[in-house]
């Protein structure tokens, strides 16, 4: 945790290569990182297979499709920094 804070990167691609869940940057502080992971793998997934010809097309269209998780992910890390103090500056 002390590695990845609110204003994490997402990353989720390079060229050909997809990431997905805690590799992709979705940490979740609340430790709830299983639904993340299968949630992004399937929108990599289903931006490949609709644009698999076309992997820079693939790539914008995961990303649109990561903004709602992420913004998931975001309200969890300030939740955290509600009822923690250590994590106070989130
Ligand atoms: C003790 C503990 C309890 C947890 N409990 C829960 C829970 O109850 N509910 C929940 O939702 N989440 C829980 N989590 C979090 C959850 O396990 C993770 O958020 C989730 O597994 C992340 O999935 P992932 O696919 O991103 O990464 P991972 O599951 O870590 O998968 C990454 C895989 O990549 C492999 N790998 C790494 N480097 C390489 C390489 N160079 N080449 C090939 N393979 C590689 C690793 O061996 C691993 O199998 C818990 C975590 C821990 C540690």
């Amino acid at each position: 945790m002390p590695r990845i804070r609110p204003d994490f990167n997402i990353d989720g691609s390079v060229g050909r290569v997809f990431f997905a869940g805690e590799i992709a940057g979705f940490f979740n502080p609340m430790g709830e990182g299983i639904s993340s992971a299968l949630e992004s793998g399937h929108l990599a997934a289903r931006a490949v297979c609709e644009s698999f010809s076309e992997p820079a097309v693939a790539a914008l269209k995961y990303g649109v499709y990561l903004k709602p998780l992420r913004t998931y992910m975001e309200r969890q890390w300030h939740f955290v920094g509600t009822v923690a103090k250590t994590f106070s500056e989130m």
